[in-house]
Protein backbone atom coordinates (compact mmCIF):
# COMPACT_ATOMS: atom_id res chain seq x y z
CA UNK A 1 0.00 0.00 0.00
CA UNK A 2 2.94 2.11 0.76
CA UNK A 3 3.87 1.62 -2.86
CA UNK A 4 0.42 2.95 -4.12
CA UNK A 5 0.37 5.72 -1.71
CA UNK A 6 3.82 7.27 -3.05
CA UNK A 7 2.71 6.93 -6.94
CA UNK A 8 0.27 8.78 -6.26
CA UNK A 9 2.25 11.32 -4.24
CA UNK A 10 4.08 11.34 -6.86
CA UNK A 11 1.72 11.87 -9.78
CA UNK A 12 1.19 14.55 -7.58
CA UNK A 13 4.25 16.49 -7.93
CA UNK A 14 4.33 15.82 -11.46
CA UNK A 15 1.19 17.33 -12.28
CA UNK A 16 1.31 21.04 -13.23
CA UNK A 17 -1.84 22.09 -11.39
CA UNK A 18 -3.05 21.50 -8.29
CA UNK A 19 -6.47 22.11 -8.16
CA UNK A 20 -9.17 20.41 -6.17
CA UNK A 21 -9.61 17.58 -8.76
CA UNK A 22 -5.64 16.66 -8.21
CA UNK A 23 -6.60 16.50 -4.37
CA UNK A 24 -9.61 14.16 -4.70
CA UNK A 25 -7.79 12.14 -6.86
CA UNK A 26 -4.96 12.16 -4.42
CA UNK A 27 -7.15 11.37 -1.99
CA UNK A 28 -8.92 8.50 -3.73
CA UNK A 29 -5.60 6.83 -4.49
CA UNK A 30 -4.30 7.17 -0.55
CA UNK A 31 -8.05 5.26 0.72
CA UNK A 32 -7.68 2.67 -1.69
CA UNK A 33 -4.65 1.82 -1.02
CA UNK A 34 -5.53 1.76 2.49
CA UNK A 35 -8.50 -0.37 1.65
CA UNK A 36 -6.50 -2.93 -0.07
CA UNK A 37 -3.59 -2.75 2.74
CA UNK A 38 -7.37 -3.74 5.00
CA UNK A 39 -7.34 -0.82 7.04
CA UNK A 40 -11.36 -0.11 7.54
CA UNK A 41 -13.48 1.97 5.70
CA UNK A 42 -14.30 4.22 8.51
CA UNK A 43 -10.91 4.90 8.98
CA UNK A 44 -10.24 6.05 5.52
CA UNK A 45 -12.95 8.11 5.98
CA UNK A 46 -11.86 9.71 8.69
CA UNK A 47 -8.29 9.98 7.88
CA UNK A 48 -9.62 11.84 4.32
CA UNK A 49 -11.53 14.42 5.77
CA UNK A 50 -8.57 15.40 8.29
CA UNK A 51 -6.36 15.51 5.26
CA UNK A 52 -9.52 18.06 3.59
CA UNK A 53 -9.92 19.69 6.59
CA UNK A 54 -6.19 20.84 6.62
CA UNK A 55 -5.78 21.37 3.05
CA UNK A 56 -7.56 25.04 1.90
CA UNK A 57 -5.80 25.45 -1.28
CA UNK A 58 -8.00 29.34 -1.89
CA UNK A 59 -6.50 29.94 1.38
CA UNK A 60 -2.86 29.11 0.19
CA UNK A 61 -0.57 32.04 -0.82
CA UNK A 62 1.04 31.74 -3.80
CA UNK A 63 4.43 30.97 -4.16
CA UNK A 64 3.75 29.01 -1.22
CA UNK A 65 4.69 24.65 -2.68
CA UNK A 66 1.31 23.28 -2.18
CA UNK A 67 2.64 19.93 -3.28
CA UNK A 68 5.05 19.92 -0.23
CA UNK A 69 2.38 21.04 2.20
CA UNK A 70 0.06 18.77 0.99
CA UNK A 71 2.58 15.70 0.74
CA UNK A 72 3.05 16.39 4.57
CA UNK A 73 -0.80 16.22 5.45
CA UNK A 74 -0.98 13.21 4.15
CA UNK A 75 2.22 11.73 5.40
CA UNK A 76 1.38 13.14 9.21
CA UNK A 77 -2.01 11.90 8.85
CA UNK A 78 -0.66 7.83 8.10
CA UNK A 79 1.35 8.37 11.06
CA UNK A 80 -1.52 10.09 13.40
CA UNK A 81 -3.21 6.36 12.82
CA UNK A 82 -0.39 4.81 14.29
CA UNK A 83 -0.06 7.17 17.13
CA UNK A 84 -2.80 6.79 19.78
CA UNK A 85 -1.41 9.48 21.51
CA UNK A 86 -0.98 7.70 24.65
CA UNK A 87 2.98 7.00 26.36
CA UNK A 88 3.54 3.43 26.34
CA UNK A 89 4.01 1.77 29.42
CA UNK A 90 7.14 1.22 30.94
CA UNK A 91 8.80 -1.17 33.89
CA UNK A 92 9.28 0.59 37.33
CA UNK A 93 12.63 -0.29 39.10
CA UNK A 94 12.29 -2.01 42.57
CA UNK A 95 9.21 -3.70 42.11
CA UNK A 96 8.02 -6.96 40.01
CA UNK A 97 6.59 -5.34 36.87
CA UNK A 98 3.84 -8.00 36.13
CA UNK A 99 3.45 -8.35 32.21
CA UNK A 100 0.53 -10.27 30.36
CA UNK A 101 0.34 -11.66 26.39
CA UNK A 102 -2.68 -12.85 24.76
CA UNK A 103 -3.21 -12.77 21.21
CA UNK A 104 -4.72 -15.66 18.94
CA UNK A 105 -2.53 -19.26 18.33
CA UNK A 106 -0.24 -18.72 15.52
CA UNK A 107 0.20 -14.99 16.56
CA UNK A 108 3.57 -15.28 18.09
CA UNK A 109 3.13 -14.78 21.66
CA UNK A 110 5.23 -17.65 22.91
CA UNK A 111 7.80 -16.13 20.23
CA UNK A 112 7.45 -12.43 21.22
CA UNK A 113 7.63 -13.21 25.26
CA UNK A 114 10.70 -14.53 24.78
CA UNK A 115 11.99 -11.63 22.08
CA UNK A 116 11.08 -8.89 25.03
CA UNK A 117 12.43 -10.54 28.24
CA UNK A 118 15.36 -10.96 25.99
CA UNK A 119 15.34 -7.25 25.81
CA UNK A 120 14.79 -6.22 28.98
CA UNK A 121 17.36 -8.93 30.25
CA UNK A 122 20.12 -7.40 28.05
CA UNK A 123 19.00 -3.74 29.49
CA UNK A 124 20.12 -5.14 32.78
CA UNK A 125 16.64 -6.41 34.45
CA UNK A 126 16.14 -9.41 35.84
CA UNK A 127 13.21 -10.32 33.80
CA UNK A 128 11.15 -14.35 34.14
CA UNK A 129 8.89 -16.15 31.52
CA UNK A 130 5.43 -17.64 33.17
CA UNK A 131 4.00 -20.46 30.85
CA UNK A 132 0.16 -20.25 31.40
CA UNK A 133 -0.78 -21.55 27.65
CA UNK A 134 -2.19 -25.94 29.21
CA UNK A 135 -4.34 -25.77 25.70
CA UNK A 136 -1.64 -26.39 22.84
CA UNK A 137 0.04 -29.59 23.18
CA UNK A 138 3.73 -28.78 23.61
CA UNK A 139 3.28 -24.91 24.54
CA UNK A 140 5.28 -25.28 27.67
CA UNK A 141 7.87 -27.65 25.75
CA UNK A 142 8.16 -24.61 23.31
CA UNK A 143 8.43 -21.93 25.65
CA UNK A 144 11.16 -23.76 27.98
CA UNK A 145 13.25 -24.61 24.75
CA UNK A 146 13.13 -20.62 23.85
CA UNK A 147 13.81 -19.52 27.73
CA UNK A 148 16.62 -22.04 28.11
CA UNK A 149 18.18 -20.60 24.49
CA UNK A 150 18.26 -16.97 26.08
CA UNK A 151 19.55 -17.98 29.30
CA UNK A 152 15.85 -16.95 30.92
CA UNK A 153 14.68 -18.32 34.36
CA UNK A 154 11.44 -19.68 33.50
CA UNK A 155 8.53 -21.55 35.50
CA UNK A 156 5.71 -24.25 33.62
CA UNK A 157 4.21 -27.64 33.89
CA UNK A 158 3.26 -30.24 31.47
CA UNK A 159 0.74 -31.52 34.07
CA UNK A 160 -0.90 -28.43 34.91
CA UNK A 161 -4.37 -28.58 33.37
CA UNK A 162 -5.40 -25.02 34.72
CA UNK A 163 -4.13 -22.29 33.05
CA UNK A 164 -5.00 -19.71 36.00
CA UNK A 165 -3.64 -22.18 38.57
CA UNK A 166 -0.40 -22.25 36.32
CA UNK A 167 -0.53 -17.87 35.66
CA UNK A 168 -0.92 -17.84 39.38
CA UNK A 169 2.28 -20.12 40.67
CA UNK A 170 4.16 -18.54 38.54
CA UNK A 171 4.14 -15.23 39.32
CA UNK A 172 4.52 -15.56 42.92
CA UNK A 173 7.46 -17.89 42.65
CA UNK A 174 9.10 -14.95 40.67
CA UNK A 175 8.02 -12.74 42.97
CA UNK A 176 9.37 -14.33 45.67
CA UNK A 177 12.70 -14.52 44.01
CA UNK A 178 12.58 -10.84 43.41
CA UNK A 179 12.40 -11.12 39.90
CA UNK A 180 11.83 -7.47 38.07
CA UNK A 181 10.03 -8.13 35.08
CA UNK A 182 7.75 -11.62 34.65
CA UNK A 183 5.84 -12.23 31.59
CA UNK A 184 3.06 -14.68 31.58
CA UNK A 185 2.71 -16.51 28.32
CA UNK A 186 -0.73 -17.74 27.57
CA UNK A 187 -3.12 -20.09 25.06
CA UNK A 188 -4.61 -18.94 21.84
CA UNK A 189 -7.08 -20.63 20.00
CA UNK A 190 -7.82 -21.39 16.27
CA UNK A 191 -11.08 -18.94 16.77
CA UNK A 192 -12.19 -16.27 18.59
CA UNK A 193 -14.28 -17.85 21.46
CA UNK A 194 -15.75 -17.28 24.50
CA UNK A 195 -13.89 -19.64 26.55
CA UNK A 196 -10.43 -17.75 25.15
CA UNK A 197 -11.63 -14.18 26.46
CA UNK A 198 -13.13 -15.79 29.98
CA UNK A 199 -9.97 -17.42 30.35
CA UNK A 200 -7.82 -14.47 29.91
CA UNK A 201 -10.21 -12.34 32.00
CA UNK A 202 -9.75 -14.89 34.82
CA UNK A 203 -5.90 -14.59 34.51
CA UNK A 204 -5.71 -10.70 34.26
CA UNK A 205 -8.36 -11.06 37.75
CA UNK A 206 -5.29 -13.16 39.49
CA UNK A 207 -2.31 -12.10 38.59
CA UNK A 208 -3.09 -8.16 38.10
CA UNK A 209 -1.00 -7.48 35.11
CA UNK A 210 0.43 -3.80 35.07
CA UNK A 211 0.66 -4.27 31.41
CA UNK A 212 -1.45 -6.61 28.97
CA UNK A 213 0.50 -6.91 25.26
CA UNK A 214 -1.59 -8.11 22.76
CA UNK A 215 0.27 -9.71 19.80
CA UNK A 216 -0.86 -9.86 16.30
CA UNK A 217 0.16 -11.64 13.23
CA UNK A 218 0.51 -8.37 10.76
CA UNK A 219 -1.01 -10.78 7.67
CA UNK A 220 -4.04 -10.90 9.25
CA UNK A 221 -6.45 -8.63 7.21
CA UNK A 222 -9.67 -7.71 7.63
CA UNK A 223 -10.05 -9.34 11.04
CA UNK A 224 -7.75 -7.10 12.39
CA UNK A 225 -10.06 -4.69 13.94
CA UNK A 226 -12.37 -7.41 15.06
CA UNK A 227 -9.61 -9.51 16.39
CA UNK A 228 -7.75 -6.45 18.40
CA UNK A 229 -11.74 -5.22 19.46
CA UNK A 230 -12.39 -8.53 21.52
CA UNK A 231 -9.43 -8.87 23.18
CA UNK A 232 -9.88 -5.00 23.96
CA UNK A 233 -12.98 -5.46 25.36
CA UNK A 234 -12.07 -8.95 27.96
CA UNK A 235 -8.79 -7.46 29.21
CA UNK A 236 -7.09 -4.23 29.78
CA UNK A 237 -4.77 -4.22 27.09
CA UNK A 238 -1.94 -1.72 26.92
CA UNK A 239 0.27 -2.30 24.02
CA UNK A 240 0.49 -3.70 20.99
CA UNK A 241 3.30 -6.23 19.25
CA UNK A 242 2.68 -6.68 15.60
CA UNK A 243 4.55 -9.57 14.20
CA UNK A 244 5.89 -11.44 11.04
CA UNK A 245 6.61 -8.02 9.43
CA UNK A 246 9.73 -9.74 7.86
CA UNK A 247 7.42 -11.80 5.17
CA UNK A 248 5.31 -9.60 2.39
CA UNK A 249 2.69 -8.58 4.78
CA UNK A 250 0.83 -5.01 4.08
CA UNK A 251 1.16 -4.15 7.16
CA UNK A 252 -2.07 -2.56 7.47
CA UNK A 253 -3.74 -4.37 10.39
CA UNK A 254 -1.28 -2.25 12.45
CA UNK A 255 -3.38 0.54 12.11
CA UNK A 256 -6.56 -1.39 12.49
CA UNK A 257 -5.49 -3.00 15.61
CA UNK A 258 -3.75 0.61 17.17
CA UNK A 259 -7.65 2.15 16.59
CA UNK A 260 -9.65 -0.73 17.77
CA UNK A 261 -7.43 -0.76 21.26
CA UNK A 262 -6.00 3.00 21.36
CA UNK A 263 -2.70 1.52 22.60
CA UNK A 264 0.56 2.07 20.99
CA UNK A 265 2.50 -0.77 19.21
CA UNK A 266 5.99 -0.84 20.63
CA UNK A 267 7.75 -3.50 19.03
CA UNK A 268 7.65 -5.29 15.26
CA UNK A 269 8.46 -9.03 14.94
CA UNK A 270 11.02 -9.50 12.08
CA UNK A 271 12.12 -12.69 12.02
CA UNK A 272 11.31 -15.88 13.65
CA UNK A 273 14.85 -15.33 15.83
CA UNK A 274 15.10 -13.95 19.58
CA UNK A 275 17.12 -10.67 18.67
CA UNK A 276 14.52 -10.10 16.02
CA UNK A 277 12.36 -7.84 17.73
CA UNK A 278 12.48 -3.67 16.59
CA UNK A 279 11.40 -0.68 18.62
CA UNK A 280 8.55 1.01 16.74
CA UNK A 281 8.41 4.40 15.60
CA UNK A 282 5.51 5.36 13.75
CA UNK A 283 7.67 7.78 11.60
CA UNK A 284 9.68 5.15 10.17
CA UNK A 285 7.17 2.23 10.20
CA UNK A 286 5.10 5.19 7.56
CA UNK A 287 8.49 6.07 5.47
CA UNK A 288 9.64 2.33 5.20
CA UNK A 289 5.66 1.68 3.35
CA UNK A 290 5.91 4.74 1.51
CA UNK A 291 9.48 3.42 0.56
CA UNK A 292 11.72 5.98 -1.59
CA UNK A 293 9.14 5.70 -4.42
CA UNK A 294 8.57 9.36 -3.63
CA UNK A 295 12.13 10.24 -4.57
CA UNK A 296 10.33 13.44 -6.37
CA UNK A 297 9.33 14.61 -3.20
CA UNK A 298 12.38 14.20 -1.68
CA UNK A 299 14.27 15.75 -4.25
CA UNK A 300 11.36 18.68 -3.82
CA UNK A 301 11.84 18.85 -0.07
CA UNK A 302 15.48 18.96 0.26
CA UNK A 303 15.41 21.96 -2.93
CA UNK A 304 12.75 23.30 -1.14
CA UNK A 305 15.12 24.26 2.08
CA UNK A 306 17.94 26.00 0.29
CA UNK A 307 17.14 26.72 -3.14
CA UNK A 308 20.47 25.79 -4.27
CA UNK A 309 22.69 29.14 -6.10
CA UNK A 310 21.51 28.63 -9.74
CA UNK A 311 25.69 29.39 -10.59
CA UNK A 312 26.74 26.71 -8.41
CA UNK A 313 23.91 24.31 -9.76
CA UNK A 314 25.40 24.67 -13.04
CA UNK A 315 29.29 24.32 -12.35
CA UNK A 316 28.61 21.35 -10.30
CA UNK A 317 26.36 19.21 -12.81
CA UNK A 318 29.29 20.69 -15.36
CA UNK A 319 31.54 18.41 -13.38
CA UNK A 320 33.05 21.10 -11.61
CA UNK A 321 32.17 19.71 -8.40
CA UNK A 322 34.34 21.61 -5.58
CA UNK A 323 34.70 21.38 -1.69
CA UNK A 324 33.30 24.59 -1.27
CA UNK A 325 30.11 23.06 -2.70
CA UNK A 326 30.26 20.34 -0.91
CA UNK A 327 30.34 22.27 1.89
CA UNK A 328 26.88 24.15 1.11
CA UNK A 329 25.70 20.80 0.46
CA UNK A 330 26.46 19.72 3.59
CA UNK A 331 25.06 23.00 5.00
CA UNK A 332 21.67 22.61 3.46
CA UNK A 333 21.26 18.78 4.74
CA UNK A 334 22.04 20.04 8.39
CA UNK A 335 19.51 22.83 7.79
CA UNK A 336 16.61 20.53 6.76
CA UNK A 337 16.61 19.59 10.71
CA UNK A 338 17.53 17.34 13.03
CA UNK A 339 19.31 14.70 11.04
CA UNK A 340 17.74 11.49 12.91
CA UNK A 341 14.45 13.12 11.24
CA UNK A 342 15.61 13.16 8.08
CA UNK A 343 17.28 9.96 8.01
CA UNK A 344 13.56 8.45 9.55
CA UNK A 345 12.20 10.03 6.47
CA UNK A 346 14.74 8.69 3.86
CA UNK A 347 15.22 5.49 5.43
CA UNK A 348 17.95 4.65 2.44
CA UNK A 349 19.87 7.44 3.55
CA UNK A 350 20.88 5.63 6.92
CA UNK A 351 23.50 3.74 4.70
CA UNK A 352 25.50 6.84 3.23
CA UNK A 353 28.74 7.65 4.99
CA UNK A 354 28.12 10.79 6.07
CA UNK A 355 25.09 10.12 8.08
CA UNK A 356 26.71 7.63 10.46
CA UNK A 357 27.40 8.40 13.93
CA UNK A 358 24.19 9.18 15.39
CA UNK A 359 23.49 12.55 16.30
CA UNK A 360 26.07 14.04 18.32
CA UNK A 361 29.05 12.48 17.03
CA UNK A 362 27.39 12.43 13.31
CA UNK A 363 30.54 12.49 10.14
CA UNK A 364 28.59 15.08 9.05
CA UNK A 365 29.48 17.08 11.76
CA UNK A 366 33.14 16.45 11.82
CA UNK A 367 33.33 16.35 8.04
CA UNK A 368 31.93 19.90 8.60
CA UNK A 369 34.97 20.93 10.84
CA UNK A 370 37.34 19.73 8.24
CA UNK A 371 36.26 21.71 5.51
CA UNK A 372 36.22 25.02 7.66
CA UNK A 373 39.85 24.36 7.91
CA UNK A 374 40.45 24.23 3.94
CA UNK A 375 41.64 27.67 2.64
CA UNK A 376 39.64 29.61 0.03
CA UNK A 377 42.21 27.85 -2.88
CA UNK A 378 41.39 24.20 -1.38
CA UNK A 379 37.80 25.03 -1.51
CA UNK A 380 37.70 26.53 -4.75
CA UNK A 381 39.58 23.24 -6.35
CA UNK A 382 42.62 25.92 -6.87
CA UNK A 383 45.24 23.73 -5.01
CA UNK A 384 44.97 20.23 -5.32
CA UNK A 385 45.04 18.02 -2.26
CA UNK A 386 47.90 15.45 -1.39
CA UNK A 387 49.00 14.20 1.74
CA UNK A 388 51.27 16.86 3.21
CA UNK A 389 47.94 19.25 3.32
CA UNK A 390 45.64 16.24 4.31
CA UNK A 391 48.00 16.36 7.29
CA UNK A 392 47.87 20.15 7.95
CA UNK A 393 44.02 20.53 7.46
CA UNK A 394 43.59 17.18 9.82
CA UNK A 395 46.20 19.04 12.48
CA UNK A 396 43.98 22.18 11.90
CA UNK A 397 40.55 20.75 12.16
CA UNK A 398 41.59 18.13 15.30
CA UNK A 399 40.15 15.42 13.11
CA UNK A 400 41.90 12.40 11.67
CA UNK A 401 44.05 12.19 8.82
CA UNK A 402 41.61 9.14 8.16
CA UNK A 403 38.63 10.84 8.17
CA UNK A 404 40.34 13.72 5.82
CA UNK A 405 40.33 10.86 3.34
CA UNK A 406 37.39 9.73 3.61
CA UNK A 407 36.22 13.06 2.93
CA UNK A 408 38.28 13.32 -0.64
CA UNK A 409 36.75 9.89 -1.63
CA UNK A 410 33.56 11.17 -0.74
CA UNK A 411 34.18 14.62 -2.95
CA UNK A 412 35.06 12.21 -5.55
CA UNK A 413 31.67 10.10 -5.68
CA UNK A 414 29.05 13.42 -5.16
CA UNK A 415 31.25 14.64 -8.36
CA UNK A 416 31.15 11.49 -10.54
CA UNK A 417 27.43 12.11 -9.39
CA UNK A 418 26.96 15.43 -10.54
CA UNK A 419 28.91 14.73 -13.68
CA UNK A 420 26.02 11.87 -14.77
CA UNK A 421 23.78 14.86 -13.89
CA UNK A 422 20.64 15.40 -11.83
CA UNK A 423 22.48 16.39 -8.78
CA UNK A 424 20.48 15.60 -5.96
CA UNK A 425 18.43 13.47 -7.67
CA UNK A 426 21.14 11.00 -7.94
CA UNK A 427 21.92 11.69 -4.50
CA UNK A 428 18.44 10.28 -3.68
CA UNK A 429 18.61 7.05 -6.15
CA UNK A 430 22.31 6.05 -4.56
CA UNK A 431 20.97 6.48 -1.15
CA UNK A 432 18.15 4.31 -2.26
CA UNK A 433 20.39 1.90 -4.06
CA UNK A 434 18.69 3.38 -7.56
CA UNK A 435 14.98 2.82 -7.28
P1 LIG B 1 1.72 -18.28 19.56
O1 LIG B 1 0.82 -19.42 19.20
O2 LIG B 1 0.97 -16.99 19.57
O3 LIG B 1 2.48 -18.51 20.81
O4 LIG B 1 2.78 -18.15 18.36
P2 LIG B 1 4.29 -18.66 18.30
O5 LIG B 1 5.17 -17.77 19.09
O6 LIG B 1 4.36 -20.11 18.59
O7 LIG B 1 4.61 -18.38 16.76
C1 LIG B 1 3.94 -19.03 15.69
C2 LIG B 1 4.89 -19.12 14.50
O8 LIG B 1 5.18 -17.83 14.01
C3 LIG B 1 6.21 -19.76 14.84
O9 LIG B 1 6.60 -20.59 13.80
C4 LIG B 1 7.17 -18.58 14.97
O10 LIG B 1 8.49 -18.93 14.65
C5 LIG B 1 6.59 -17.63 13.96
N1 LIG B 1 6.88 -16.22 14.25
C6 LIG B 1 6.61 -15.51 15.37
N2 LIG B 1 7.00 -14.22 15.24
C7 LIG B 1 7.54 -14.10 14.01
C8 LIG B 1 8.11 -13.01 13.26
O11 LIG B 1 8.21 -11.85 13.69
N3 LIG B 1 8.57 -13.30 12.00
C9 LIG B 1 8.47 -14.55 11.48
N4 LIG B 1 8.92 -14.74 10.24
N5 LIG B 1 7.94 -15.57 12.14
C10 LIG B 1 7.46 -15.38 13.39
MG1 LIG C 1 2.33 -19.97 22.25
Amino acid sequence: WGNQISSALAAMSNSTIINEETINHLLKEVGNALSRADVSMSLIIKMRKNIQAQIKLDQMAAGLNKRRIIRKVVFDELIKLLDPGVTPWKPTKGKSNIIMFVGLQGAGKTTSVTKLAHFYKRKGWNTAMVCADTFRAGAFAQLQHNATKAKIPFYGSESEKDPVAAAKKGVEIFRKEGAEIIIVDTSGRHKQESELFKEMSEIETVIQPDNVIFVMDSSIGQAAYDQAMAFKTSVKVGSVIITKMDGNSKGGGAISAVAATQSPIIFIGSGEHIPDLEIFNPTSFVSKLLGLGDVNGMVEMIQDVVPPDPNAWKEMSEGNFTFRNMKQQFQQIMNMGPIEKIVQMFPGMSNMPMLQGGEGNLKLKAYMTILDSMTDDELDGKKQMNPSRMLRIARGSGRHPREVGELTEQKKMFEKMFKKGGGLSNLANMAGGGK
